[in-house]
């Protein structure tokens, strides 16, 4: 029942934020973003406009703004016909109770990312030692217990398809976490890569505030496997995206876009996993 749902114990306010806080673009026919202090989230809806879905859930305390943009975006008696997550994160789920509570809508994730949405698993401890700047030390405050959406929360379906968007697909992208997907619509070109990699380097205080525009890997302090990061970055890749949006960063299209997801491809290793850090010791 929804109003079983809840947020993990250690939930709380972070007070990081960036000069695009608030920003609501258009990234291509059907696809706005919105940016909620420093992280991303999308407005996707159908053909006709008339069916939408979000894709994350923004930081703690934004419902109201997310719920006033798909207003005015779609209409005030059009909410969307469900939420995707491209992972767990509190930065990705960060209001989504009162917004399956105010809307009274599904969520769909990887099946592997349940146990971090139904309240059964915390994800793994953010990394304040890795190597990164600023965000990375205080990453030791952001919140790791698991949301609790109960029987809200429904696994994707098996077929790669994404709930009522019939020309989009999910990507399986773990590394970052076990369930971590993008969302890919081949008409376009057009990828939502979510946490896979980043345009901006998001452990760096300052880049983060500025938003200034820097291929990344994923955010280090939270992410455990390097491996399976590199293979899913290669992945995204080969799909030759003509434009991306990020969970943290600036959208980047054509030609940027295409060297810079290649430069990080082929240099993962100095680009993005960090010399040093709890999750690098332990590679084999
Ligand atoms: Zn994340
Ligand atoms: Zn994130």
């Amino acid at each position: 029942m929804k109003d079983d749902m809840q947020y993990g114990e250690d939930y709380k306010n972070i007070p990081a934020t960036s000069k695009e806080s608030g920003k609501f673009e258009k990234l291509a026919d059907h696809v706005w973003y919105h940016t909620v202090q420093i992280v991303n989230l999308c407005y996707v809806a159908n053909e006709s406009n008339n069916v939408w879905v979000l894709v994350d859930a923004g930081m703690p305390n934004s419902s109201g703004e997310i719920i006033s943009k798909a207003e005015e975006t779609f209409g005030k008696d059009n909410p969307p016909e469900a939420i995707v997550l491209t992972h767990g994160h509190f930065d990705h789920v960060g209001s989504i109770v009162e917004l399956v509570e105010h809307w009274n809508v599904p969520v769909y994730a990887h099946e592997r990312e349940l146990p971090f949405l139904r309240g059964e698993k915390a994800y793994m401890k953010p990394d304040p030692s890795v190597q990164g700047g600023a965000v990375a030390k205080l990453s030791g405050l952001f919140p790791k217990d698991p949301v609790n959406l109960g029987d809200m929360v429904y696994p994707l379906p098996d077929d790669g398809s994404v709930p009522f968007l019939e020309e989009w697909k999910w990507i399986h992208t773990p590394g970052h976490t076990p369930g971590h997907v993008s969302l890919w619509r081949e008409k376009d070109q057009t990828l939502i890569a979510g946490d896979a990699f980043t345009t901006v380097k998001q452990e760096n205080l300052m880049d983060v505030t500025l938003q200034k525009k820097d291929i990344s890997g994923p955010p280090r302090y939270f992410t455990p496997d390097w491996k399976a990061s590199h293979t899913s970055v290669r992945k995204l890749r080969d799909l030759n995206p003509v434009r991306a949006i990020t969970g943290h960063g600036l959208p980047m299209e054509n030609n940027e876009l295409s060297k810079n997801l290649s430069y990080l491809t082929d240099n993962f290793e100095e680009i993005a996993v960090p010399d040093y850090g709890r999750h690098v010791e332990n590679e084999e």
